[in-house]
């Protein structure tokens, strides 16, 4: 399970990303609004912990750009701004949970426990393939029940093969699927080649028991 702090407070950041680690998460963090956009546009999060006040934005601005890239992942506004209206505004932008700083950080675990559940429960359909599992909705991949991080193209691409397996799939249309509208004005079909290699790597580093093969000219088999 993975989760993301945005939260530009350093020591506040440092305990929030210690206590968690502890608790056996994977925990990532962003100091403001920029960096905070970056991680949640290239990659998904289990959880993502928000503060409001940043420097160089509105965590609630995060929020909607959250949403705006259709992204599911689950968020918990942790901020100082213990007012009513933040609270009901950020639930209606589709926060799951509010907490007011300060806060206790037991307090905090059962939260963001009770939302991984809470989200999980939501009887999504899985696709499973020997040890790796991909919720399409959640956007996450599991291999041997540990999370694996893709980017939205390697995501997008695992997900592909994953709906076709033992078939070829041609690189012509492993690039429409994934890329879209991007295929017409690409010279040629390299960076097809170059992702397929990435997203092998990532999983073969993590023992995923799929194989993509290269069929010579044509394209790609996973089996
Ligand atoms: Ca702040």
């Amino acid at each position: 399970m993975k989760i993301l702090i945005i939260e530009d407070e350093p020591e506040l950041r440092n305990v929030l990303q210690q206590s968690l680690e502890k608790e056996l998460f994977i925990v990532e963090t962003a100091k403001d609004y920029k960096s905070g956009l970056d991680k949640i546009i290239s990659f998904d999060y289990d959880c993502i912990l928000l503060d409001i006040m940043l420097p160089d934005g509105s965590g609630m601005d995060l929020l909607k750009d959250l949403k705006k890239e259709g992204k599911s992942d689950s968020v918990i506004i942790v901020s100082a701004k213990g007012s009513l209206d933040d609270k009901v505004a950020g639930l209606d932008l589709g926060a799951d949970d509010y907490l007011s700083k300060p806060f206790h950080l037991a307090e905090l675990h059962a939260r963001i426990k009770s939302v991984l559940r809470r989200n999980n429960h939501n009887g999504q359909q899985l696709l499973q393939w020997n040890n790796v599992s991909l919720s399409p909705e959640n956007r996450t991949v599991l291999v041997n029940s540990q999370s694996l991080s893709l980017n939205k193209k390697e995501f997008d691409l695992l997900y592909y093969f994953m709906i076709n397996p033992n078939r070829l799939i041609t690189k012509i249309s492993i690039a429409e699927h994934v890329w879209g509208d991007y295929t017409d004005e690409a010279d040629n079909l390299d960076f097809v080649y170059s992702q397929v290699k990435n997203l092998r790597k990532k999983l073969k580093n993590v023992n995923a028991e799929i194989n993509i093969q290269a069929v010579y000219g044509m394209g790609y088999k996973m089996s």
